[in-house]
């Protein structure tokens, strides 16, 4: 349903009264004006994507009232950020920073503590303050989308000289998705690798009854510092940036990100590969390959079903039994399809001017014919609304939204991922797909893999596409996902990003040395936010005020 009235009333935050908590939001409505701050006392409404809500996860694992805000504040300017965290220091109300709150698959807009406020920071926060069109950088603010910065360097001339790398979909958040370490698919992919200097606001307040803000890198500089911030990520000591990305330790109100500079001509391929098992070969030929920049992006190798699936009809369009859709019904579907029947679908794109793809475009193509059964799909046989024209799109910079059609593949469609790391190697590919199918066949569900290949690793990304009002399905979800993050950390593979959910599962598969990094990191919260007002609880890391009183999940 699209909405419906809160079942359990006001999320009010643990800890506090109603009473004293609507008189704590009146104060910080009085202070930031009464427009500003919105509770969150009536319903749990869902919108699409570009119209998602930012109290609650769209696409919710548990119940929706579980991970739910109390109210959300819009802050308009880095003071109203420090009054905002004043106030939350003052009350000891969780607060949970958003920069979109797009970030679905992952928990989306939702809060990891019940009742915390939301600080929306995108929808004020939205300036991109410098495009340098001779340096190739931006910085931003968090409200600016990839939409966004792309529109706005094409309105100002540049789209011919500079590219933005997006992920798969545009409407996320440059700051948000970076600070989340996505991924987007040109050579500029790894968008944390890629963003240079940020501007924080600390969570606590000082003896002097001021909140700390500052820049890292070349930004810490005094008068005049600014002309590197974007260009050297480092500046001098400590590089501070790594513990406020996947954390809870800051707010941040500023990012530098680098532009692409428009490579002079690109060109996507695509290959079939007929076989399951041609599966380890090829991703031993995608390594050298990926190594040495003759595969110049983050590439995607998919599964069949995948491709089905982003066609954007339902699942029974193709099949009504239960269990994983069997191989033999998703092959019989793909042959009607541009990619014909395969087990596996590689998506690349080269660039730069003819003669230098030609060269690189002939040697992937030898390696990948190594394979038998391997067939380059040639685009100039696609028609304009084929997928193909979207990871197009994607690998050259321009956002896009296609990618959304397989979450159409369940009713109320939701989705959560199972994201583990692995060197790109045939046998860790086995392992973690052999794992993923295992976990899928028990749980009866569809399994829709796809390895993205990055320089040295490669992340497989299983999306499991649920039934977001199925309370059944979603608890056969959840067994799957939490099984194969333990059977994945057995074999030694970690996830690279988690679901709000799973997040303290995930943090406890890192545990080296009896949990000394999450023991380090436990010392940084108390440190930067003794009263752990910040997203308790986010990447499994909880304030001392919490810590192992049962809120782990
Ligand atoms: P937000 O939701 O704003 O931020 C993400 C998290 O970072 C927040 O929950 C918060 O904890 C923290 N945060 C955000 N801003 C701040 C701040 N200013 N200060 C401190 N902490 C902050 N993701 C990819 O990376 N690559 C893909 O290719 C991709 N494909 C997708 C395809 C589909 C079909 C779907 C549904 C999702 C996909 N996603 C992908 C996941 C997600 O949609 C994107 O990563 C999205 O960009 C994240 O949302 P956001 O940018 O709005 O970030």
């Amino acid at each position: 349903p699209d909405a419906a009235p809160l079942r359990r009333g006001l999320p009010v935050p643990q800890g506090i009264s109603k009473t004293a908590f609507l008189v704590a939001i009146e104060e910080l409505r009085s202070a930031l004006g009464p427009d500003h701050v919105t509770l969150n006392d009536k319903e749990v409404k869902n919108g699409w994507y570009m119209e998602h809500p930012n109290t609650h996860d769209m696409m919710p694992l548990f119940d929706s009232e579980e991970f739910i805000a109390s109210a959300v504040v819009y802050p308009g300017s880095v003071e109203d950020v420090k009054l905002i965290v004043k106030w939350a220091n003052k009350h000891l109300i969780p607060l949970f920073p958003i920069s979109i709150g797009r970030n679905l698959g992952y928990g989306g807009s939702a809060p990891r503590v019940r009742g915390s406020v939301t600080i929306d920071l995108g929808r004020r926060m939205n300036r991109i303050l410098e495009i340098n069109a001779d340096d190739f950088t931006c910085l931003v603010e968090p409200g600016v989308t990839f939409y966004a910065l792309h529109e706005e360097i094409q309105k100002r001339g540049l789209g011919d000289k500079m590219w933005i790398d997006t992920p798969d979909l545009g409407g996320g958040s440059v700051v948000g998705n970076t600070l989340d370490r996505g991924v987007g698919y040109t050579p500029y992919g790894d968008h944390w690798a890629c963003h240079s200097g940020l501007e924080v606001v600390l969570p606590s307040v000082g003896d002097d009854g001021d909140v700390s803000v500052f820049r890292t890198g070349m930004g810490a500089l005094g008068v005049g510092g600014e002309n590197t911030w974007q260009c050297f990520p480092y500046g001098f000591g400590p590089y501070n940036d790594g513990i406020f990305s996947q954390s809870n330790f800051g707010i941040v109100t500023k990012m530098g990100m680098t532009l692409m500079p428009n490579p002079g001509g690109f060109e996507s391929f695509m290959y079939t590969f007929a076989n399951e098992s041609d599966l380890a070969p090829l991703i031993e030929i995608i390594r050298p390959l990926r190594i040495s920049n003759i595969l110049e992006n983050v590439a995607q190798l998919r599964h069949g079903l995948q491709t089905l699936s982003v066609k954007g009809h339902p699942r029974t369009n193709y099949y009504n039994g239960s269990g994983p859709m069997p191989d033999p019904i998703i092959r019989q579907h793909l042959r009607s399809t541009a990619t014909g029947e395969c087990a596996w679908v590689y998506y690349g794109m080269s660039y730069g001017p003819a003669h230098i793809r030609g060269h690189k475009l002939s040697i992937i193509d030898n390696e990948f014919h190594r394979i038998p059964g391997c067939k380059r799909i040639d685009p100039a046989t696609l028609p304009a609304d084929e997928y193909f024209w979207s990871r197009d799109r994607i690998a050259s910079g321009t956002p896009d939204l296609e990618e959304l059609k397989w979450v159409n593949w369940m009713p109320n469609g939701a989705h959560a991922a199972f994201s583990p790391v692995s060197p790109i190697k045939g046998a860790d590919a086995e392992k973690l797909y052999g794992l993923a199918k295992r976990r899928h066949g028990e749980q009866g569900l569809d399994l829709m893999p796809a390895f993205c290949v990055g320089l040295r690793e490669m992340h497989l990304i299983v999306e499991i596409v649920y039934d977001g009002t199925d309370m059944g399905m979603k608890k056969r979800v959840e067994k799957c996902l939490r099984d194969m993050i333990d059977d994945a950390a057995a074999l030694g593979y970690g996830e690279y990003r988690t679901h709000l959910a799973l997040m303290d599962q995930v943090a406890g598969t890192y545990n080296w040395n009896d949990n000394a990094l999450m023991k380090f990191n436990n010392t940084l919260k108390d440190a930067l936010d003794p009263n752990g007002i910040l997203a308790p609880g986010r990447c499994g890391i909880w304030p001392k005020r919490y810590r192992n009183r049962g809120w782990e999940l």
